[in-house]
């Protein structure tokens, strides 16, 4: 049939070169078409294919997807469509949502059958199948009318779990539906563990052992964590199981099971999935190191660390691509080419100044179609320095951290002519009072009330891929200052990075899987020293931006130093090396 994954026997030579070249040749007979990698997600940020997520968990699937696709990999991409999309616009200094309707059929996917999911004392609700086929990979997504948004509500309440209980099940049932069995079931975050136990039950339904059961299951499945806080992790009361998971349990043994898992009549969803997956991974090396989470027998667990990727191609500038790839700086996978760093240390400002120019008309053009904080377009000058914020406004990232002395900020802009440009969404649903809004809206004030700052800050609304990807183009240097120990990887730093941007940050997530890192570095023994230390780094920035060998020999160590952490190709050679061991 046209359109369908590859199958085994028409793999593509290139993917055999990959595995052999990952020392797995053997992995071309473990995935296959029918038998593939499964990923399931909760969230995915893939707005070409109508699912828009929230931040950098949605953004990791999406390009692990790509990752996947390019390489010819067998692979599903199990997650919900939403039916509703959130926009954020601002008034009087507060974001405002606003959702838009989407379908699935308006971006390719075609409806393959229905599954139900229980609840119990409710008629079953039916949840739409939609699949839509991109190369070696496909989406197997669930819908259906009252499914609600994204991160709607708090994560214990009921829809969320009524959400992961129909990724999981009705999901597990879409597999089956078309035919595949997961070579390997990968849960991104604890929300999808119930594709899990939907394995579980089968297996057992089919007349295997629990224990043998569970062996099988660990055996297929890896748990991919982003948290660092155990205690964020979402909790369920034994009667909301009682309500929505165990109505979709057919076996009594897994059900019993379960059961044993719950302390003081509560069961943390990671205690679940740990007892699930065999194989566990944290997200960079400083995470993996961090991270204290425990079983139910109060041992710490481990993970292991795989630091997350970024698709190259969706994130840097195309002709930024052209130029890795003519100069041997990046191979056909997108891995580090074999003599990249000498071929990095050959490079002069005039090879690479060029494409800061044209970041900089891209910027422009996707900021045509943008407004600021004031309901206005924006535009930065050619030539300007420009310093840019781009993440997610949560307090660990710490976006106001500039702004805390005004005095010092601005002299630095002025002195130096620079602009500075920030975005990011704001978590969903917060009601009045919540202090993130109240920090946004009180910086926005402290800008306003100054003539050269309102000039010459500008928070551009509705943060999303493509902003993104034009602020990393576009910026001359970018600043990553999450408060040491949060952040679990961050991928935006690795798209400046790649885009030539002069990065500041501190030594957190992934930018600490080089000690010391690379970067202009933001360091202190308390929050008023790395406020000073941002301040250096900023002022040495400009310095460094207005020389051609200081900036070149900047730019180009970046690089030499976090290609192989930033190739998405290298991350998925390394969950495969991590999920398939034995040849
Ligand atoms: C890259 C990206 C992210 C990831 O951001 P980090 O905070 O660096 O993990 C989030 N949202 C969007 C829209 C992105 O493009």
């Amino acid at each position: 049939m046209s359109g369908q994954p590859t199958t085994d026997n028409n793999l593509i030579e290139d993917v055999a070169e990959f595995y052999a070249a990952i020392d797995r040749a053997s992995l071309t007979h473990k995935l296959s078409a029918e038998r593939p990698y499964v990923y399931t997600t909760m969230e995915i940020y893939d707005v070409n294919n109508g699912i828009r997520g929230a931040g950098g968990l949605g953004v990791l699937a999406a390009d692990t997807r790509r990752v996947a696709e390019d390489l010819e990999i067998p692979f599903v991409m199990l997650t919900p469509f939403y039916r509703e999309e959130r926009h954020q616009t601002m008034n009087d200094f507060v974001p405002q949502d606003n959702y838009t309707p989407r379908k699935p059929t308006d971006f390719g996917f075609q409806k393959v059958g229905d599954v139900p999911v229980k609840i119990a004392d409710k008629p079953e609700a039916m949840l739409e199948i939609y699949e839509k086929i991109c190369g070696s990979t496909r989406f197997l997504t669930i819908s259906e009318d009252n499914f609600g948004v994204l991160y709607g509500g708090d994560s214990s309440e009921d829809n969320r779990l009524y959400q992961m209980v129909a990724l999981g099940f009705g999901g597990y049932q879409a597999l089956k539906m078309r035919g595949l069995k997961p070579a390997v079931m990968q849960l991104n975050e604890t929300a999808t563990t119930f594709s899990a136990v939907a394995r579980l039950d089968e297996l057992c339904r089919n007349g295997m052992g629990i224990y043998e059961a569970i062996v099988y299951v660990r055996k297929h499945t890896l748990y991919t964590n982003h948290t660092l806080v155990m205690a964020a992790e979402p909790v369920y009361t034994y009667e909301q199981f009682e309500k929505y998971v165990f109505p979709n349990i057919v076996s009594p043994a897994v059900k019993h099971f379960i059961s044993g898992l719950f302390r003081d009549a509560r069961l943390r969803l990671n205690n679940l999935t740990i007892e699930l997956a065999e194989a566990k991974n944290c997200v960079s090396r400083l995470h993996a190191k961090v991270i204290n989470f425990t079983d139910l027998s109060g041992e710490r667990v481990d993970f292991k660390a795989i630091t997350n990727g970024i698709d190259f191609n969706t994130w840097l500038m195309p002709e930024i691509m052209d130029f890795y790839h003519d100069k041997g700086i990046l191979d056909k996978f997108n891995m580090p080419g074999e003599n990249f760093r000498e071929i990095l240390k050959s490079l002069v400002a005039s090879d690479l100044r060029g494409f800061k120019k044209l970041g900089r008309a891209k910027l422009n053009k996707e900021l045509e179609t943008r407004k600021n904080q004031y309901g206005k377009i924006v535009q930065i000058p050619e030539g300007a320095l420009l310093y840019e914020f781009k993440r997610r406004f949560v307090s660990y990232k710490r976006p106001w951290m500039p702004f805390e002395h005004p005095d010092e900020f601005r002299s630095i802009l002025f002195e130096n002519d620079a602009h500075y440009i920030m975005s990011g969404m704001m978590a969903g649903n917060v009601g009045a009072g919540d202090t993130t809004y109240d920090r946004l809206q009180v910086m926005l004030h402290n800008i306003d009330s100054e003539p050269y700052l309102r000039e010459r800050v500008h928070y551009i609304t509705d943060y999303d891929e493509s902003l993104s990807a034009a602020m990393s183009a576009g910026s001359d240097v970018s600043i990553n200052v999450p408060e040491v120990g949060w952040e679990a990887c961050g991928t935006s730093f690795m798209k400046d990075i790649g885009d030539l941007t002069m990065l500041i940050s501190t030594n957190d997530g992934g930018v600490a899987d080089i000690e010391p890192p690379p970067v202009l570095e933001v360091r202190g023994e308390n929050y008023q020293e790395e406020i000073a230390s941002l301040y250096t780094q900023m002022r040495l920035a400009a310095e460094i931006w207005r020389d051609d060998q200081k900036w070149t020999e900047e730019i180009t160590r970046q690089l030499a130093a976090y290609l192989p952490i930033m190739s998405g190709a290298r991350m998925m050679r390394d969950y495969l090396r991590y999920l398939f061991k034995t040849n």
